[in-house]
């Protein structure tokens, strides 16, 4: 039920964690985090419980990392659990996801996936979509990672608020909406994700509220560049103040 992210030059770890506790008033039942270290890996923790069970169980992720996003679940397809929990992985361990809404087709797009082979470690309807984002690239290597995404998002239904990361593609975070808020704060040489703009207002004021059937892909290195998930058409941002 919430959702925040970073890339800059401060402690992933840190805003990530106070973002969440920033978010716990939108209720959730477990709560998760990724990070991508120095060498391109994605680290992840997760737990069912409150943030501060995620806290207890992941510290050592404090410093790492200077990427990464973290999750609050409002369990809606399986029970709440710690393999339930997000942040979730692709069946190649490169590609992790967190997610608010529901795929409601999400069971045919597993039948598709299980009969080309995919293994399923939760209940969600989560972990059918990140393995729909491994699937596009698996059967054209020529798909990169942002167009994987895209392309799967036309194949689902639902309600979604997401933020991707993969392994291959250091430094980028890829997010999405369609149903589910997500805003995007913009600061010096450093951007946040979140559900609302609490997470980050201490640090800017300056935010694009990505609007329905959009995606945005965000590195430092290239800034934030949005599209319509339909038809990949380039939207100039739209920057807000935010008035606190
Ligand atoms: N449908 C997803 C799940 O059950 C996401 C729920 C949420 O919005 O937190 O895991």
């Amino acid at each position: 039920c919430g959702i925040v992210g970073y890339t800059g030059f401060q402690d992933a770890y840190e805003i990530v964690i106070n973002g969440l506790r920033r978010l716990e008033y939108r209720g959730y039942d477990s709560a998760g985090i990724v990070l991508e270290s120095p060498d391109n890996k994605l680290e992840v923790e997760k737990t069912k419980g409150k943030v501060e069970d995620l806290v207890n169980i992941s510290k050592e992720l404090k410093g790492k990392s200077k990427i990464g996003m973290g999750h609050t679940r409002w369990a809606t397809h399986g029970v709440p659990s710690d393999r339930n929990s997000h942040p979730h992985l692709s069946n190649n361990g490169k590609i992790a996801v967190v997610h608010n809404g529901i795929i409601e087709n999400y069971d045919t797009i597993k039948k598709m996936l299980t009969e080309k082979g995919f293994t399923f470690k939760s209940e969600t309807d989560t972990e059918v979509l990140v393995n729909l984002f491994q699937y596009f690239m698996d059967i054209n290597p020529e798909t990169d990672f942002p167009t994987a995404v895209r392309y799967a998002l036309n194949e689902v239904y639902g309600a979604y608020a997401i933020t991707v990361l993969h392994e291959d593609y250091p430094g980028v975070l890829v997010v999405g909406r369609l149903g589910s808020p997500l805003a995007i704060g913009i600061g010096d040489k450093e951007y946040f994700i979140a559900s609302d703009a609490s997470p980050f207002v201490e640090f800017t004021k300056e935010a694009i509220y990505l609007e329905e059937g959009h995606m945005a892909t965000i590195s430092l290195e290239n800034g934030v560049d949005i599209r319509t998930i339909n038809e990949n058409s380039k939207i100039e941002p739209e920057i807000q103040e935010l008035k606190l």
